[in-house]
């Protein structure tokens, strides 16, 4: 059995950045601290802090006023800025700066009087946000199929969700450039997303078994899972070393591993010694 794992699996430089600033925080003891959400989609992960005292509150309601309020990667909309102030609390944004971006490139094009189109999951917390900073209106669209549903514009700007499938942002905006008279569209996939899904599709197409390691709650993860799984027939979208499919796995068998945005490394490495362990009792 030979394992190949993925240069780029695991945290990114954005998740880094978020997980970086709650440490910090839990070191200077500075009071009650919430992250806005799950600070990443990692349930191991968020269990983690939360035995450390960090709570997680899923509604403006439930920020408990005065604290101490971490913005998740993902970002919010300029509403939510507002309310959460209103509450005396103070900020540490931890929005990644690929995220911004495109929240600034909504709202200019916005002002500047486009009809926003956002290429991503509508029930995504980033797409979500994103569509805050144009007041809540834009056409919200993941398919092909729904792209040659919208009607006609005169003039539309387009972006994507950041861990948008490179592929699929191509073949929604070859339709929508029938569809818009003028149209700006920005390919706002992050660099580590698009390296990610690149390196993830070449180790599918080389090996027998791919594992994809992440929350099964994670877009970015999903997103991978589903990638490697139009090379690799054998794909397996695991959160840990517990859900490892062992007796679908031959002695000879070269199994690759990636891991989404929000997988620790712990996690990765808990997995790899395992998979090392069973490759040894099988030679
Ligand atoms: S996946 Fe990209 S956009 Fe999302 S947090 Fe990581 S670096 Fe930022």
């Amino acid at each position: 059995m030979k394992i190949m794992v993925a240069n780029s699996a695991g945290y990114c430089f954005g998740v880094k950045r978020a997980i970086e600033s709650i440490d910090k925080l839990l070191e200077q003891r500075i009071g009650w601290i919430c992250t806005y959400g799950p600070i990443i989609h990692n349930p191991q992960v968020v269990e983690h802090y939360e035995n450390m005292g960090v709570k997680v509150a899923n509604s403006i309601d439930d920020i408990p006023p005065g604290s101490n309020v971490i913005i998740r990667t993902h970002g919010i909309s300029s509403k939510e800025y507002r309310l959460i102030q209103q509450k005396g609390c103070k900020v540490f944004d931890k929005t990644c700066p690929f995220v911004k971006k495109v929240q600034r490139i909504v709202m200019e094009y916005h002002q500047k009087g486009y009809t926003i189109i956002i290429v991503g999951d509508p029930q995504h917390p980033e797409v979500k946000g994103v569509n805050g900073w144009c007041e809540g209106t834009a056409i919200i669209l993941d398919s092909v199929e729904r792209a040659r549903e919208i009607p006609c514009l005169e003039k539309g700007c387009v972006v994507s969700q950041t861990t948008m499938a490179y592929e699929k942002w191509e073949n929604i905006n070859q339709v929508l450039r029938t569809k818009i008279k003028d149209m700006v569209a920005f390919n706002t996939i992050c660099d580590a997303t698009y390296q990610r899904q690149k390196e993830a599709e070449d180790l599918a197409k080389r090996v027998d078994v791919m594992i994809v390691i992440g929350g099964l709650n994670s877009s970015n993860t999903k997103k991978l899972a589903d990638l490697c799984r139009k090379h690799c027939e054998r794909t397996y979208h695991i959160e840990s070393k517990e859900q490892l499919p062992l007796n679908k796995l031959e002695k000879s068998d070269i199994i690759g591993i990636t891991a989404g945005a929000s997988t620790p490394d712990w996690i990765i490495n808990s997995i790899v010694d395992e998979l090392e362990k069973q490759a040894k009792g099988r030679d």
